[in-house]
């Protein structure tokens, strides 16, 4: 692979990438070269100058089954010799049908309707629209914002940056433009950290003060990921759902990051027993293939929609239901479940990683440069008590053979679940070696 690659190539599309291609959050021309990758494989990335880390991030996530999985390859291959694409609008296909029947399948009960989405962020986006769309239909134009949970993160679109906190660094650069939204105090921190009396009515009393003007409360049930990857007390999400359901409005609940088992339930929500009204999936509905999201919502959300102005959901992309995407996201969930025969699951696989991660990651509580270690499912976080020198950690951590991507004071992973223990354990071991080295 590597071979395919001659030096002065590799050299030439560094140089040039830097110059002229954007990168997440990135200035342009970039402050420094991107690693680049020329394959990857299980768990590991293959860089042009040879070195194969472990992929400690999952790409964000998604790569839940590792890279260059035969029966995901095969998904793929084989649609792609029918139909790599076909509009949505008139049109349907059975990957598409498939893809409905199996999250239908896997989420709860009155989540029945699927709007695909090409990405997280549209996905919320698409919800949003949802929930404003019902009341409108139902008389209530006036609710028309959101109300959200400070520290969390539901993507970079505009209607998707007003639900964010402001103040996670990434968005307040378009505060004056961004739609008004209402914000809840941040949850208690740690999952173990029950919300009290005084907290639960400060809760309500701003749920109530705002509820004739909002639409929907929207949340990431139990981690708060890109916003600071927290933990949070499912007792927290059920005063949601309850102060919803108070108000007459509608909970959205953004399972992009948490979703298909990462913290340990299958869907974040479950920790909690909570049944949202609309529900966003993205990032490992492909198994981190090909870019794809989902938007469920129950019957009554989908009738209201319809039956009012307009006649259906305003929103129709280009690219909806990829027919590709579509397989491999079926295939990717018959893999998590089980259900292709392999005698293993995410449920399995997460727990697993979940005890490497806890022993791994031990030997940082405590040191100076720690704030916190937490785990939960197959997440290992270490908040350190200044911010990290990115590139400082990625080097300590490439040197031990990991790839991870820190931000703020945050070193952290989500494995792929394909995972071993002595891979996990190279993580930990390079997460505490670049804890020390703080
Ligand atoms: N919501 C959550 C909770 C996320 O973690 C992310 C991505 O990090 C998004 C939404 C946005 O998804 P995407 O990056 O696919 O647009």
């Amino acid at each position: 692979e590597r071979a395919a690659w001659a030096a002065e190539e590799i050299e030439r599309l560094t140089a040039y990438d830097r110059e002229h291609v954007w990168h997440p959050y990135g200035p342009m021309p970039a402050a420094q070269e991107n690693h680049p990758v020329v394959a990857a494989h299980g768990v590991r990335l293959v860089l042009a100058d040879g070195r194969e880390p472990i992929d400690g991030m999952s790409s964000w996530w998604a790569a839940v089954h590792g890279y260059d999985h035969p029966v995901l390859n095969a998904a793929v291959t084989d649609q792609l010799g029918r139909m790599a694409h076909v509009m949505f609008g008139g049109l349907t296909h059975p990957p598409a049908v498939r893809l409905a029947e199996l999250l239908v399948d896997l989420t709860p009960e009155p989540l029945t309707k699927v709007f695909f989405a090409d990405s997280g962020s549209v996905a919320v986006e698409v919800g949003i629209k949802m929930a404003l769309q019902y009341h409108r239909a139902q008389g209530r134009p006036e609710r028309h914002r959101l109300l959200t949970v400070r520290g969390g993160y539901h993507g970079d679109t505009f209607a998707d940056m007003s639900v964010c906190d402001p103040v996670n660094g990434m968005h307040h650069l378009f505060a004056g433009v961004l739609p008004q939204q209402v914000f809840a105090p941040p949850p208690p921190g740690g999952y173990d950290a029950e919300p009290d009396g005084a907290y639960l009515d400060g809760l309500a009393s701003r749920v109530a003060e705002h509820a004739h003007e909002v639409a929907a409360i929207i949340a990431e049930p139990v981690v708060q990921g890109a916003g600071g990857m927290r933990f949070y007390a499912p007792a927290y999400l059920r005063a949601l759902r309850d102060l919803a359901d108070e108000h007459g409005l509608l909970l959205i609940l953004d399972e992009i990051a948490t979703g298909f088992g990462r913290s340990g339930a299958f869907w974040g929500a479950d920790h909690a027993q909570v049944v949202p009204d609309i529900m966003c999936v993205g990032k490992a509905l492909t198994g981190g293939y090909l870019t794809m999201a989902a938007t469920l919502c129950t019957d009554e959300v989908a009738r209201g929609i319809s039956e009012g102005e307009g006649g259906g959901l305003m929103h129709g992309p280009t690219f909806m239901a990829n027919p590709l995407a579509a397989s491999v996201a079926a295939a990717s969930l018959e893999l998590l479940t089980g259900r292709d025969g392999r005698g293993r699951d995410w449920r399995s696989e997460v727990s697993a990683i979940e005890s490497a991660l806890r022993a791994g990651l031990a030997d940082t509580i405590g040191l100076p440069g720690v704030r916190d270690t937490r785990v939960l499912g197959a997440i290992g976080v270490i908040e350190t008590v200044e911010p990290v020198d990115v590139t400082a950690v990625q080097k300590v951590t490439m040197d031990h053979g990991v790839w991870l991507r820190p931000f703020r004071n945050l070193i952290y992973t989500m494995p792929p679940y394909i995972s071993t223990p002595d891979e996990v354990a190279r993580i930990t071991t390079a997460m505490t070696a670049a804890a020390r080295s703080l």
